[in-house]
């Protein structure tokens, strides 16, 4: 039997197949290289100044490369970018440029993965929220991502998250935490919790506006820890502490993600503690052997729980006189009242110069960081904004001092970049391999031979696209320790 139609649905079944049509050739449209770049693009036109690479498809060739892997450093390398993407890399002699592609050449030069810093807030002591200009520090030192480890005006630094994600203000991308919980005695600026329904239902409320850590403090009681814990991890979020009141092994027991700073806050080995209570001694930061068998047992059992760590050596840096310097570039970023602080502070030290406890505590606390990941640990690090320790600026320094406590150089590397990303859940960053974001940073030398050249980003990378250095940090002058 013939289909027949009556004469009114004509016209609809006509209307009907081009809209399909339209939508069809418009799924095809967003496929598109070009609209699939413009998702990553600075949306205002006042941002475009600060672009150095917009290209859909780039080839960088003869560089030196650390990829983030831990793998030995390769020179003379080519690395090929497609629409914000790896798409090769291997020998500069086995890989032909295809055609389309703006060839770069980066003799003398190193092309490390972009930095992820696991301990980043957007706020310093003294100042609830340095978002806008951490933000600029991060991304022009070589920091994609960041994770804040804690709140201090987290309203603030959603909204900021979220302008950098839309494209309207150029950062690394940020991973949100809720404000910090902390205990009786702590500070009020944080949560101290009244209840576990206060817990759950202030949690519930960050986790619905977008934040997906949480940071306890110092004075945070072993039950309310609990119950902070059981309640992020039903939705799907983290926890992480610096701890006093409770213990690593404690915490390890109650299902902690991970743990901030180390040997400093492993109240663990603190004299007369008593249970719950912040308190009790600190001589085993003088006098506990790191590579003794109550430290390795302790690190044994974060690695078996897969309980990370994140090192903030920079700003531990800053309490040792003999090291307590801030250099050129990070005085030209702080607002004058900050630079007076320094200036202060660095006249105090100066009198401490020979005193040499400070210096061999923080030898202590980089050993503890090195061993737990010479042990196999899932080491990160954060920059820990303070003092003269800057945002982006304190995260090049850590490199440094990782190399200090004894890490190789693709050690330290995949410890700031893979293993942050793996801290972090995040598994499409991290790594220079082939389909992974282009997150990277290409460093004017050869970091391998210098451990300064961490210190000379040039160009930045996020998903492709790349900003130029110099040009973001003009913008910073003066700008760290205004009130916002
Ligand atoms: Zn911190």
């Amino acid at each position: 039997m013939p289909i027949t139609l009556p004469k009114w649905k004509l016209p609809v079944l006509v209307a009907l197949l081009v809209l399909c049509s339209v939508l069809v050739t418009s799924s095809f449209e967003s496929m598109d290289s070009r609209s699939k770049l413009e998702l990553t693009l600075p949306k205002l036109d006042s941002l475009h100044q600060y672009l150095a690479y917009d290209q859909p498809r780039l080839a960088f060739i003869n560089a030196t490369l650390i990829d983030g892997t831990g793998r030995p450093t390769r020179f003379q390398q080519t690395i090929l970018v497609e629409h914000g993407h790896f798409k090769a890399s291997g020998d500069s002699d086995s890989i032909q440029v295809p055609k389309g592609f703006l060839q770069v050449d980066l003799e003398g030069k190193t092309i490390i993965p972009g930095i992820v810093g696991a301990h980043n807030h957007l706020h310093m002591p003294g100042f609830a929220f340095i978002g806008d200009v951490a933000s600029t520090l991060h991304l022009a030192c070589g920091v994609t991502t960041i994770q804040t480890c804690g709140a201090a005006s987290p309203l603030k630094e959603l909204a900021l998250a979220k302008r950098i994600a839309q494209g309207i203000q150029l950062g690394p991308d940020i991973i949100n935490s809720g404000p910090y919980f902390t205990g009786p005695g702590g500070s009020t600026a944080m949560v101290i919790p009244r209840n576990a329904g206060h817990i759950e239902d202030t949690m519930k409320h960050w986790i619905d506006k977008g934040a997906r850590w949480f940071k306890v403090y110092r004075h945070t009681r072993p039950e309310d820890l609990q119950t902070i814990i059981e309640t992020a991890h039903k939705y799907d979020c983290k926890v992480s502490g610096h701890f006093c009141s409770v213990t690593f092994e404690e915490a390890i027991g109650m299902g902690i993600d991970g743990i901030e700073h180390g040997l400093k806050s492993a109240s663990d080995f603190r004299t007369d503690k008593k249970p719950g209570l912040c308190g009790g001694a600190r001589t085993y930061m003088d006098e506990l052997a790191i590579d003794g068998p109550e430290v390795r047992r302790l690190q044994q059992m974060m690695i078996d729980s897969a309980v990370f760590l994140t090192s903030t050596l920079s700003i531990t840096e800053t309490r040792v006189p003999q090291r307590s310097f801030a250099d050129e570039r990070t005085r030209k970023a702080m607002s004058p009242y900050l630079l007076q602080e320094y200036t202060n502070r660095r006249l105090r030290l100066d009198e401490d110069l020979k005193k040499f406890k400070e210096e061999k505590r923080f030898q202590r606390v980089m050993a503890f960081d090195a061993q737990f990941f010479e042990m196999g640990g899932l080491l990160a690090s954060g920059v820990d904004p303070g003092r003269h320790n800057l945002p982006g600026f304190g995260d090049q320094r850590n490199y440094e001092i990782f190399l200090e406590a004894g890490l190789k150089t693709e050690e330290a590397i995949q410890v700031m970049t893979s293993n942050g990303a793996r801290v972090l859940g995040l598994d499409h960053i991290g790594t220079i391999e082939i389909g992974k974001r282009a997150d990277f940073v290409i460093l004017d030398g050869i970091l391998s031979d210098d451990a300064c050249v961490i210190k000379r980003a040039e160009t930045v990378f996020k998903a492709g696209i790349g900003y130029d250095s110099a040009r973001l940090l003009e913008t910073t002058d003066g700008k760290v320790g205004l009130a916002d």
